[in-house]
């Protein structure tokens, strides 16, 4: 089953070959391993290789880095894919993709001759990290703090909470604080670029001073590490800072929030991805459910569940395609970015809250597919700034544009 409705695209033939490349992969290598995954918790090391093999780490880096060169828009469509078939798969890329954002962005000519070439094969894989155990929404209230030591290096010292690729990462792009007295507090945040060794959780030799506590033990969004961070005395050289330090440093909080909004347009797309396959799986049970003598998608009340979920999913899918397509184009984009992202990660706990319901009791048992949907779900609603902080952002934002 391809989509609900009509197969009316606006997908150009590059777009519609590696969709569905990518659909295929899914079909044929995590639709079928998705639940064991999901039930042992387990990270899909073969799958991930495959990924790389496919050049997916490495979608929007420059072809000159060793990566595909394509749009946001482009890569919004594969991570719907991915999404539809597991989100954490997305997740294993998703703050790769910031990463690599923000080095083609803001990087240094020399930091991305170092970085992108191997994360474009997925050899480097990237985290990003604002949230700490007690900020996540109010970013300007980070505390971790990098000072300067004699030598001219900093020093970082603080603890980070939530970092996807937390253990399994080599590179994580870090927000600290650099000046603690400075107001407003934005202005005294800086992004620097830790390197670390991959799946160790105590970092030594050059790394010293970074250890990863055990995983955090999650409801859903299973496969793909949630780590702490600790710093303690971590010495990042100058030449870390992202940008250089002459361009860099006080610059953090402006480049993540840039970095933010691509995020959101990412997150989009992972709510349309998780929506249409919530969609699928009620139109097959529905039709072949019986009760009260006929299919259960006979009976009206379910007809109208579907008519919405579809409705849904479509409106989700042409917002997220709108925001990625003017971040493309140039134009501003953050208005409609923080609409996708709202709009798609409620349809995605919607559709399957409602796909959820049409499965009856078995919805409710591990043997179905959407049982687990229903526990990653609402990830989409926290990750990337909350469905509070999008209408924030939405209402700031209006007001801006349509000021009297
Ligand atoms: C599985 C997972 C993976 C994650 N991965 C990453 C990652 O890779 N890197 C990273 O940096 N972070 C990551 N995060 C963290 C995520 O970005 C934060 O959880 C999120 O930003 C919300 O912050 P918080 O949890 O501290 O909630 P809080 O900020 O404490 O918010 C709690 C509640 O208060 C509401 N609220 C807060 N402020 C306001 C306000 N002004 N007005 C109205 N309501 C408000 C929120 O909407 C929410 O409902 C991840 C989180 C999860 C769960």
């Amino acid at each position: 089953m391809a989509t609900a409705t009509a197969t009316y695209t606006e997908k150009t033939d590059e777009q519609q070959a590696i969709t569905e490349m990518v659909r295929q992969f899914v079909d044929n290598e995590i639709l079928p391993v998705a639940e064991e995954f999901d039930h042992e918790d387990k990270f899909p090391e073969a799958i991930v290789e495959q990924m790389k093999e496919l050049g997916l780490f490495g979608v929007t880096i420059p072809e000159e880095y060793g990566g595909m060169g394509l749009d946001l828009t482009t890569y919004a469509m594969i991570v719907e894919e991915l999404s539809r078939g597991w989100i954490s798969i997305s997740g294993v890329v998703n703050t790769h993709f910031i990463g690599s954002y923000l080095l083609m962005k803001f990087g240094s000519d020399e930091q991305r001759q170092e970085f992108l070439p191997r994360m474009a094969t997925g050899e480097l894989r990237a985290a990003f990290s604002l949230s700490e155990p007690e900020v996540g929404s109010d970013v300007q209230g980070i505390k971790a703090t990098a000072k300067r030591a004699g030598d001219g290096a900093w020093e970082l010292s603080g603890q980070k909470m939530w970092v996807t690729n937390g253990l399994l990462s080599g590179i994580v792009f870090v927000l600290m604080k650099t000046d603690p007295k400075a107001d407003p507090p934005y202005r005294g945040m800086t992004c620097f670029i830790t390197e670390k060794e991959p799946g160790a959780s105590e970092n030594s030799g050059e790394f010293a001073g970074l250890s990863i506590p055990p995983k955090i033990k999650k409801m859903g969004y299973k496969g793909v590490e949630s780590t702490e961070l600790v710093y303690d005395g971590y010495r990042c050289p100058p030449d870390r800072i992202l940008g250089g330090e002459e361009t860099g440093l006080g610059q953090g909080f402006r480049q993540m929030m840039d970095a933010l909004e691509v995020g959101r347009v990412n997150v989009a797309a992972r709510g349309v991805g998780i929506a249409q396959r919530a969609l699928e799986l009620a139109l097959r049970y529905s039709q072949e459910r019986k009760a009260f003598g006929k299919p259960i998608a006979q009976h009206q009340a379910i007809q109208f569940k579907l008519a919405d979920m579809a409705t849904k999913v479509e409106a989700a899918r042409l917002l997220t395609m709108k925001a990625a397509r003017l971040k493309d184009a140039g134009e501003r984009s953050d208005l409609e970015a923080g609409m996708a992202k709202l709009f798609a990660s409620e349809t995605g706990k919607e559709v399957v809250e409602e796909a959820f319901r049409i499965h009856g009791g078995y919805g409710y048992s591990k043997e179905y597919e959407v049982e687990r949907l229903y526990r990653d779900a609402p990830l989409l609603l926290i990750g990337e700034g909350t469905s509070e902080i999008q209408r924030m952002v939405i209402g700031k934002k209006l007001l801006e544009r349509n000021r009297v």
